[in-house]
């Protein structure tokens, strides 16, 4: 059973009283994007059937709230894969829903620990105190730790450490902003700033309440899913949902249509990872970020991936600095994916290359 814990409370249980005052460096801000970024302002997210009874619930290229839900039909319930970063977000998620069934939520899914897919549980254990949310067991520790990455409830007290300063930020910012559309585009940026800040505040965080260690099929009347553990990438508890029969895999952000997020993960690790998912049987991904892709798009993410650790480690060994790697490498691996990964306004393949080339020289070079 889900219970409705404050963050205070779920803190004081972890034995942490407060997290410290704590800036985000733009290296830890994970599946989001800077301030200047031109973000939509269109509905949150659209229903994409992607199988029957399976849609991709793909999320508008907000500032703060860009990640994807996938949504699965059964005849006991709805089962959601990730929450976005948002209560709001998941019931705006939740009324799309109703268009197509009155059933409940019955279980969640989290890929992931990122703040970004689980940070809404709470809406759908409102709803339901009979929701079973559902991680590795990775995952459910790297949700309590107070170091794991950018994500976990004492994530959220750092968001609100460093949340204040944006907003000023960004308030100064339209005041200097000259062009009209820009202004437009920082006031949009600036209300979502708020308004998440005032969501952070008030949240209490669903936790899972069922994790699983290796792959598991669950037979959920009338629909295998399977769940698979392959191993480490994007992070250490990553998550593959699987349908075989309807041929869909959801990936979290292990395989999405952005630039990866390195930050919290094993380059290395992640090439094999991606290497086990392909034996799957599957035609189409509902990805972390970006629309539902082909099954091809694994061969071209991990591709970047490999070509990328190669790239590093080459011109690491030929005694060049980071900031050398950094502009070589950038330019070197771009006619094969700059177009490919940069389809977005966010985390397109210029803004990520550098930190990118920076994760995998500290991770598969100097192994730190
Ligand atoms: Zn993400
Ligand atoms: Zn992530």
């Amino acid at each position: 059973m889900a219970k409705q814990w404050t963050r205070r409370q779920v803190l004081a249980q972890m034995g942490i009283a407060a997290a410290a005052v704590h800036t985000l460096d733009p290296h830890e801000l994970c599946c989001t994007v800077p301030a200047y970024a031109q973000t939509a302002v269109k509905d949150l997210f659209e229903l994409k059937k992607v199988a029957d009874g399976v849609y991709g619930a793909i999320a508008a290229t907000r500032y703060k709230t860009n990640c994807n839900a996938a949504v699965i039909m059964t005849d006991a319930g709805v089962i959601v894969v990730d929450s976005h970063s948002t209560p709001s977000a998941s019931r705006a998620v939740y009324t799309q829903i109703q268009g197509i069934t009155k059933k409940p939520v019955v279980k969640v899914i989290n890929t992931h620990f990122h703040w970004d897919h689980w940070q809404g549980n709470e809406a759908y254990a409102a709803g339901n105190p009979k929701l079973e949310i559902i991680a590795t067991q990775k995952t459910k520790e790297n949700l309590t730790k107070p170091d794991a990455g950018v994500g976990g409830v004492p994530y959220i007290e750092k968001q609100l450490a460093a949340l204040p300063g944006e907003i000023e930020r960004l308030k100064n910012d339209i005041l200097k902003e000259s062009d009209a559309d820009k202004k437009r585009n920082f006031e949009s940026n600036l209300q979502q700033a708020e308004s998440f800040m005032q969501e952070l505040k008030q949240m209490k965080p669903a936790l899972p309440t069922r994790t699983v260690t290796t792959t598991v099929t669950l037979k959920e009347q009338g629909r295998e899913i399977q769940l698979h553990v392959l191993g480490r990438g994007h992070t250490d508890g990553d998550l593959y949902i699987y349908m075989p029969k309807e041929k869909v895999i959801a990936t979290g952000d292990a395989l999405i249509d952005w630039m990866p997020f390195l930050n919290d993960g094993y380059p290395e690790d992640w090439v094999q990872t991606l290497s086990a998912v392909e034996k799957l049987d599957f035609t189409h991904i509902v990805p972390g970020h970006g629309e539902v892709l082909p099954k091809r798009h694994l061969t071209f993410f991990r591709g970047y991936l490999s070509d990328l650790i190669a790239a590093v480690k080459k011109a690491s060994a030929d005694g060049a600095t980071l900031a050398e790697m950094q502009t070589k490498i950038g330019d070197q691996l771009a006619s094969k994916y700059e177009a490919g990964m940069s389809k977005y306004p966010l985390a397109r393949y210029r803004d990520s290359i550098g930190v990118n080339v920076e994760m995998v020289h500290k991770k598969v070079v100097k192994k730190v």
